[in-house]
């Protein structure tokens, strides 16, 4: 499928708008030339779902969520990053595993599952996920996809 990376990405930035804590406002910006991507809209969706509410999540009041999209030559990059809890340093190689859940976490609800589905459908895409994180600072993932010439 075809579709426009902008007008999708402003939906889901919209829909998870009201999803948001106290003062919690998600950001979206775009670069790039071209606005068309060759991928699942439905997967891909459920990825940035994924990021987006743990970014919310993962949290306080009053903070600044931005998301990105960037179209360059033939690869499509999304980032999500947050001001939030962070994840420690020695549970971040775990982070894609199911159940899994990192040591800070204290007592915000959650499965451990949401990032095992965005690994498995990012591969099913033929892209890659990435983490940066720093405990008590934030958190960016970051997925990148090759886009057909
Ligand atoms: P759910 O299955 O409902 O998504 P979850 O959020 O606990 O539960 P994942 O989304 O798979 O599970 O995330 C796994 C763990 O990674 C989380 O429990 C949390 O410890 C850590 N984590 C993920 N995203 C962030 C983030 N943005 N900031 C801080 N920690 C995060
Ligand atoms: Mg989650």
């Amino acid at each position: 499928n075809w579709f426009n990376i902008i007008s999708f990405a402003e939906e889901i930035t919209e829909e998870m708008q009201l999803m948001t804590k106290e003062n919690q406002h998600i950001i979206y910006e775009h670069t790039g030339i071209t606005a068309d991507v060759y991928l699942d809209p439905n997967l891909l969706r459920n990825c940035i779902i994924n990021l987006i509410s743990n970014a919310v999540k993962y949290s306080g009041a009053d903070t600044l969520i931005q998301f990105n999209t960037r179209l360059m030559d033939n690869q499509l990059i999304l980032e999500v990053k947050d001001n939030g809890i962070g994840i420690p340093q020695t549970d971040q190689k775990n982070l894609f595993e199911p159940f899994f859940r990192a040591h800070n976490t204290g007592d915000i609800p959650g499965t451990g599952l949401g990032l095992n589905i965005v690994n498995r459908y990012v591969n099913l895409m033929g892209g890659t996920v990435n983490c940066v994180s720093e405990q008590n600072n934030g958190t960016t993932f970051t997925l990148s996809f090759n886009q057909p010439a």
